[in-house]
């Protein structure tokens, strides 16, 4: 998808054309249709088309005469050709400068690779056990290594990962690499010991040639026993820091394990024992969009609804759960469907310098998530092509997929 806008020269003149696909049914679904909306419909008609299915494929500012602009009803014009930005339009970026201003992630005293693959730490396991309630999908476990007694000790901070090398060896007989996980304790680890780490696995379970096949490393983490032996590297990345600004607003958009880093963030926020511990006393919004296939499992849902009740002002917990809830368009709902949902509260939120938006979980998130950023970007007259990056430079935009 291509979305071009221009500059407003006065808000109340932009008007802009939208080619969509897959609207309608029948031969007109397989049509595209072009439609020409004045910048106060565009929202509204962004809605319509994402309600009815249509893909949207462009949208571009049109330069037209002045009295022609002044129109404001919706006009649908015959299949064409997508309209070509004129070079002004194609030369000017939406994004006004406000929402890619630089908000820093502090990067100071963050460690990195404390423990290497030819010499790891050796952890042992304190604790194993499952996150998912009756009736959930697959396996997925919250697993707590001690790191006690390390020299250097193994510390970390919150949205880093650890690398987890799993006992025996692969088909050429050789030992087997490190896997990454991301972490899911904050730094004082879940007991505030300041001696511990724990990860939120799920079990790599596919289907193959009429055979189940089972994940190495994340089985041999699933079924690992209190007691155990484990090797650790680490820790890794920088990608995913908090910032310190007591202010910040963090959106979080996680599926499946993806939720690991954001529960450090949330916990440091919103646990009395870390608020205590930390002297950090968040006053930002939080808000997380968590992505799920059943409600049986969604993970640390207990936790998260209890930091809505103690902190409505400050957190907001909005949940996808594909199997049992429905998209406008009647389709399963995913966590793209939420954003587009709340794509101008979204959107108000980023304009803010000091918002930061998270995303971590499977790989096959990103494309769902990025065409439902392009649309609501769109809606609001920016172009999330050009605003992503500005915000990743700016350290406002935080990706962690595998
Ligand atoms: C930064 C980072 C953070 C991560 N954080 C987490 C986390 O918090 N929790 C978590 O559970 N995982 C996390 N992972 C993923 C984790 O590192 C492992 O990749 C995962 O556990 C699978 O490892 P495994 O040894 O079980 O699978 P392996 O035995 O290594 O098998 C994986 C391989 O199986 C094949 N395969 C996988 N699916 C299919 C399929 N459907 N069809 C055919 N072949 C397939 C692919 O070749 C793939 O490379 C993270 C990864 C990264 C990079």
């Amino acid at each position: 998808m291509r979305v071009t806008t221009a500059k407003a020269s006065g808000a109340d003149g932009r008007v802009f054309t939208v080619v969509v696909e897959s609207l309608g049914t029948g031969v007109q679904r397989r049509a595209e249709r072009r439609f020409t909306v004045p910048f106060s419909q565009l929202q509204p008609l962004m809605q319509t088309i994402a309600r009815s299915g249509g893909r949207i494929r462009v949208v571009s500012q049109e330069s037209l005469p002045a009295d022609a602009s002044a129109s404001s009803g919706v006009g649908e014009q015959a299949a064409a050709p997508a309209p070509t930005p004129s070079p002004e339009a194609a030369a000017v970026h939406a994004a006004p400068t406000q929402p890619a201003a630089k908000a820093p992630v502090s990067h100071a005293a963050v460690p990195v690779n404390l423990y290497k693959p030819k010499d790891p730490f050796i952890g042992t396991v304190v604790d194993n056990y499952s996150l998912l309630a009756d009736g959930a999908i697959g396996r997925v476990n919250h697993i707590t290594f001690d790191l006690a007694g390390g020299d250097p000790q193994l510390h970390y901070v919150e949205g880093q990962s650890i690398g987890i090398i799993p006992d025996g060896t692969d088909a050429a007989g050789k030992p087997h690499k490190l896997r990454l996980y991301s972490i899911a304790s904050t730094r004082h680890g879940d007991n505030m010991a300041d001696n511990t780490v724990s990860l939120c696995v799920r079990q790599l379970e596919y289907e193959k040639d009429g055979q189940t096949i089972y994940g190495v490393c994340s089985t041999f983490l699933c079924d690992i026993q209190p007691g155990a032996k484990v090797k650790i590297t680490g820790p890794v990345g920088k990608e995913m820091l908090l910032p310190e600004d007591e202010e910040a607003n963090i959106i979080m958009l996680a599926t499946g394990t993806g939720i690991a880093p954001m529960r450090t963030y949330l916990r440091r926020m919103f646990e009395p024992t870390e608020r205590e511990a930390n002297g950090w006393n968040f006053r930002g919004k939080a808000w997380l969009f968590m992505g799920a296939p059943k409600t049986a499992n969604l993970l640390y849902d207990d936790d998260f609804n209890r930091y809505q009740t103690e902190y409505p002002d400050n957190f907001r917990y909005t949940k996808a759960i594909s199997r049992e809830q429905q998209n406008s368009k009647g389709g399963r709902m995913y966590i793209q469907d939420r954003v587009l949902e709340h794509a101008d509260e979204i959107f108000a939120l980023i304009e803010d310098p000091r918002t930061h938006v998270y995303m971590c979980g499977l790989r096959g998130m990103e494309p769902g998530i990025d065409e439902a950023m392009t649309a609501a970007a769109a809606a609001k007259g920016l172009n999330w092509s050009e605003l992503r990056p500005q915000l990743k430079k700016a350290e406002r935009w935080h990706v962690e997929t595998y």
